[in-house]
């Protein structure tokens, strides 16, 4: 393992009796990166993801955090690592700022340092004014916060968050995307999940698409846009009855496209030219326009809703 890689797995699985959850994933994240896991629900991003911080066991293959075996040094990764979970696991027995001594407990941390740095990480997280407030009497930006805050305390190499930005609104949303930015300027490691495609676009350096427990394209957003989708995308809403005839055209010159419903997705590769489309569809309703990470996921992932 190279001194780089902050994390690695290799053919990881996690089944939960017989079924498959994460079905033979290898990755590779290297130090200073933010990494986002992304994918639709039941994908097995956070299945994923708790093997990698060590919260639930790996059932087959490898698994190294920081050079360490996540089977074998677990306690040694849990005090070099940050957890965010996706529902913050706060103890709502004890106030806010009892909250982060009691886990700067946990991670042996001495009592003065423990003082010194939950003072600047109140600060740091816009908490001050909540130190002494229940957790129950917290928005759920504010908990979001101070769970940041409680995976903070030890100063992580590597921080996890699981749907950092689920459930919030748009305010706590635009702050911790702007922590997260921090961070990566800090040269920190963040290894995220989100099943906001722009989110990821935003964020991170590279993505990895999952679904049904396995990876199904990994790389820099930029690059799997041109890779999977092309320069541009025509879009067009076709007549039921005329649709066979504009994919057999399509198909005559080469382009590649996508159906869904009655609309149809041309992706056109660098070189290809939109203006034999428009010679080829008489649609009124046709567009051009600069394709996203999330045409990529609806390729690669499919348009069907999931149960979970
Ligand atoms: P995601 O984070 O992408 O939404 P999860 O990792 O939470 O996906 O879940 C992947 C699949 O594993 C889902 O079908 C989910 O129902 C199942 N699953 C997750 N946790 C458990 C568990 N503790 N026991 C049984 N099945 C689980």
């Amino acid at each position: 393992m190279s001194l780089d890689t902050a994390i690695e797995t290799k053919h990881i699985v996690k089944k939960y009796n017989e079924f498959v959850a994460v079905n033979g994933v290898d990755l590779k994240v290297t130090k200073g990166e933010c990494f986002g896991l992304l994918g639709p629900n039941g994908a097995g991003k956070s299945s994923l993801m708790k093997m990698m911080y060590c919260h639930s066991v790996i059932t087959e293959g490898e698994l190294f955090v920081l050079g360490l075996n996540a089977k074998k040094n677990f306690r040694e990764i849990k005090s070099k690592i940050g957890v965010v979970p996706q529902d913050n696991l706060l103890d709502s027995d004890f106030n806010a700022i009892d909250n982060l001594r009691l886990f700067a407990k946990y991670q042996q941390i001495d009592d003065y340092t423990a003082a010194e740095t939950i003072r600047s990480l109140l600060k740091l997280l816009k908490l001050e004014d909540f130190a002494n407030s229940e957790i129950e009497t917290l928005s759920g930006g504010t908990q979001r916060r101070l769970a940041i805050a409680r995976a903070l305390i030890n100063s992580p190499e590597i921080i996890f968050l699981d749907e950092p930005t689920t459930g919030l609104d748009p305010q706590s949303r635009l702050w911790l995307w702007n922590f997260i930015k921090q961070v990566k300027e800090m040269n920190g490691t963040i290894f995220l999940t989100t099943h906001y495609i722009e989110e990821a676009e935003e964020l991170c350096d590279r993505v990895a698409i999952m679904d049904r427990g396995k990876i199904l394209c990994v790389d820099q957003p930029r690059i799997l846009i041109k890779q999977h989708i092309g320069d541009e995308i025509v879009e067009f809403f076709s007549n039921p009855v005329d649709l066979n005839y504009y994919l057999n055209r399509l198909k005559e010159f080469n382009y590649e496209y996508q159906v869904y419903n009655n609309m149809v997705l041309v992706f056109l590769k660098s070189g290809q030219d939109s203006k034999r489309i428009f010679d080829i569809i008489k649609s009124e309703k046709v567009t051009v326009r600069k394709p996203s990470l999330n045409d990529v996921f609806l390729k690669l992932a499919g348009y069907n809703l999931r149960d979970e």
